[in-house]
């Protein structure tokens, strides 16, 4: 896109934003309307993720040429994705455990077994059952994300051995791809009304009054969380950033500002996912070898804000009902926070869901979660910026491997 437009584009989506947050909260039931617009604008970059997962992660493996050097790349990618997020989780329990939101303040009511029914949902067989559907298509309509990567690295791998036989696939896959990027560039035009419609809409639902107030009372609970969010986001990455993925970083995060800015208004790593590769590719010229599978990778299990997120709120909940967490308890916490964020889908609120699993994992009570229910729409939007921006620093880093580098 021209340099003209992208400006108009980034203008326009942090105009959207701030108009968008003081419109709803000011004018309440009479801004509803907007989230209409939001509405469309999320459904638009919902629909072409699918077609852009599978072609993207086809021409990256085909690319790669080489199952082996696909194994190799895939090992780092992972590693390098576990330990940024137990860095995250760390960095959640050193600051809860040193503010103490939660001593002294009162807890809420109980609508946090709604959740665990939800979280109830999923058993260990059920996730690995959901990694080889009985259908393709229908785990398609259904978003349904981590089996369309197992079959799209599968079935590009087999491409690469199928040498000429194969290559009407390679090109077929290739120019789909190039398509569904471009209707990318389409979408982001109307990006700047769209977000503004999601804003708009989600705070005139909340009610300005009635909102602040809740967030006034969980306050130091909500700060706790943003303080480890941006140490994470403003240190800790841009310096991986920088060492391992040797980009500039103020010029790598500004042309990600387009990224941030729809993960911030859909609170959504998937739905934003299009919008992630449109800047790590084409605006910083990230090799799509190793962006057209490490993003949806991490679109999909990389979760830096989420878990810090899932630690700060399950020490709080044991703050909050006054359960002193022994050191043991706190480990289990970081491991299960670990998971929790891994398992939760890109999706709004997700993790409020999947955090089931950490407060079981000590004995916490799950009505714990109805009392910081009322911020959760909220601080979601913080950490999903979060976890796009740790799945954009992932594909800088991973293009620097040898593996990538010599494909
Ligand atoms: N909304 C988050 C995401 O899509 C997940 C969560 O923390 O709820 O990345």
């Amino acid at each position: 896109m021209s340099t003209a437009v992208n400006r108009y584009i980034i203008i326009g989506i942090i105009l959207g934003i701030i108009l968008g947050g003081l419109l709803g909260s000011l004018l309440g039931e009479r801004m509803m309307w907007a989230g209409f617009l939001g509405k469309l604008f999320l459904n638009a970059l919902r629909m072409i993720v699918i077609p852009l997962i599978v072609t993207s992660m086809i021409t990256g493996v085909i690319s790669l040429g080489d199952v082996r050097r696909l194994g190799r790349t895939g090992a780092k990618t992972l590693l390098f994705y576990l330990t940024t997020t137990a860095i995250s989780v760390a960095i959640g329990i050193i600051l809860v455990n040193l503010i103490q939101p939660g001593v002294g303040s009162e807890s809420g009511a109980a609508a946090g077994n709604e959740i665990a029914k939800r979280a109830g949902e999923y058993s260990i067989f059920d996730v690995i059952l959901g990694m080889v559907p009985p259908n393709i298509i229908k785990a398609m309509s259904e978003t349904k994300v981590l089996p369309l990567i197992l079959f799209s690295l599968i079935f590009g791998g087999i491409v690469t051995t199928m040498g000429e036989k194969g290559k009407p696939l390679k090109e077929f896959f290739e120019s789909a791809n190039g398509a569904i990027m471009k209707f990318v560039h389409v979408i982001m035009l109307v990006a700047p009304f769209g977000v503004f419609g999601l804003i708009a809409g989600r705070f005139a639902e909340a009610g300005g009054v009635a909102f602040a107030d809740e967030l006034m009372k969980l306050g130091k609970y909500f700060i706790t969380v943003l303080i480890g969010l941006t140490i994470h986001a403003v240190i800790v990455l841009p310096a991986i950033l920088k060492i391992l993925g040797k980009k500039p970083v103020r010029k790598y995060a500004a042309n990600m500002v387009q990224a941030l800015a729809t993960a911030f208004s859909t609170a959504s790593s998937s739905a934003t996912l299009p919008v992630t590769m449109e800047c790590v590719e084409e605006n910083n010229r990230v090799n799509h070898k190793a962006s057209s599978f490490v993003l949806p990778l991490g679109a999909t299990i990389n979760m830096d804000g989420t878990a810090l997120y899932e630690a700060v709120a399950a020490i709080f909940i044991a703050q909050l009902y006054g359960i002193d967490l022994t050191v043991g308890q706190q480990i289990i916490i970081f491991f299960t926070a670990n998971l929790a964020a891994i398992g939760a889908a890109g999706i709004p609120e997700a993790g409020l869901v999947t955090m089931v699993m950490v407060l079981e994992s000590v004995g916490l009570p799950i009505e714990g979660i109805a009392s910081i229910l009322a911020v959760d729409w909220f601080l979601d939007r913080f950490r999903t910026t979060v976890n796009v921006w740790g799945d954009s620093v992932g594909a800088a880093v991973i293009a620097r491997t040898k593996e990538i580098r010599n494909a």
